[in-house]
């Protein structure tokens, strides 16, 4: 399972600090094509600022990670590793969808132009196209109806499921969840979660922050607990949310039942 070209995403030993706080301790983590990987852990130990890592919307201090074989931050050059050229980062950043705890719909766009805007505007696709995908992507998440509508028309959850669709639109490798239902009123979570498995059964490669516990077991491959800027511990959901071997584990996990 574990050969090169099964891994989509490899990190390695990521550091990263602002000022004198060091906030990620050395995390590696490797994720294979089509997983669904949880991450689980209490508030400031670090797990957006990995996912940002991922996202080179920050820049590590020391490690690595490597996208489909390209590296997030760095390039390259003749065995050795450099900070890359922000455009080369913008390119790569294109291979990675995030959806976010707020869901940062364009307010003055409809959901059409919402979906529409990143693959037109920077990766060039052509209009009549990017709008024939964002219908098919707005009937997976269960909005085609919706497509004129403005996003303060639309409840939370519509709006989070538009900004799951937007973040396909792009046709990324990998997704990104940080937190997508902690602002949601609780009734209107379920249907977020409901969409997140039904890409998960499709295939696509996610890594999602969240406290759900309920879809860590239904829908991850493996779950990671990070405390205080490192991995705890990981591993498949029913070893790690049922039978954890860490102390930290089990006192985090107390909170759930
Ligand atoms: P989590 O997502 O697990 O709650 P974060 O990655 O958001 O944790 O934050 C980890 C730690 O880093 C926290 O102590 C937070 O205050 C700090 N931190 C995050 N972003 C910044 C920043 N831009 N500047 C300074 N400190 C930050
Ligand atoms: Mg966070």
């Amino acid at each position: 399972m574990s050969t090169g070209t099964d891994v989509l995403v490899r990190a390695r030993d990521v550091h990263k600090s602002f000022g004198d706080l060091e906030v990620l301790k050395g995390i590696s983590m490797d994720v294979h094509r089509g997983e669904v990987i949880v991450i689980l852990g209490p508030s400031g130990s670090g797990k957006s600022t990995f996912l940002r890592c991922i996202n080179n919307l920050e820049t590590m201090h020391a490690g690595s990670i490597a996208v489909d074989g390209t590296y997030i931050g760095y390039e390259v050059k003749g065995g050795d590793l450099f900070r890359a050229r922000s455009k080369t980062a913008a390119r790569q950043r294109g291979q990675v969808g995030m959806v976010f705890q707020q869901f940062n719909l364009f307010p003055h766009m409809t959901v059409m132009e919402n979906l529409v805007e990143a693959p037109v505007v920077v990766h060039g696709v052509p209009r009549q196209e990017a709008e024939e995908r964002a219908r098919r992507l707005l009937g997976i998440v269960g909005l085609a109806d919706r497509e004129t509508s403005y996003p303060s028309q639309l409840s939370g959850g519509q709006q989070q499921r538009v900004a799951i669709a937007r973040a396909l639109a792009i046709e990324p490798k990998l997704l990104l969840f940080d937190e997508p239902t902690s602002a949601l009123d609780p009734e209107l979570v379920g249907e977020v979660l409901a969409t997140m498995q039904d890409l998960a059964e499709r295939g696509h490669t996610m890594i999602v922050v969240t406290h759900e516990i309920s879809f860590a077991k239904a829908a991850a491959d493996r779950v990671y607990f990070m405390d205080d800027g490192v991995v705890v511990e990981s591993g498949p959901p029913d070893q790690v949310l049922e039978n954890p071997q860490q102390e930290r584990t089990r006192e985090f996990l107390r909170r759930f039942l």
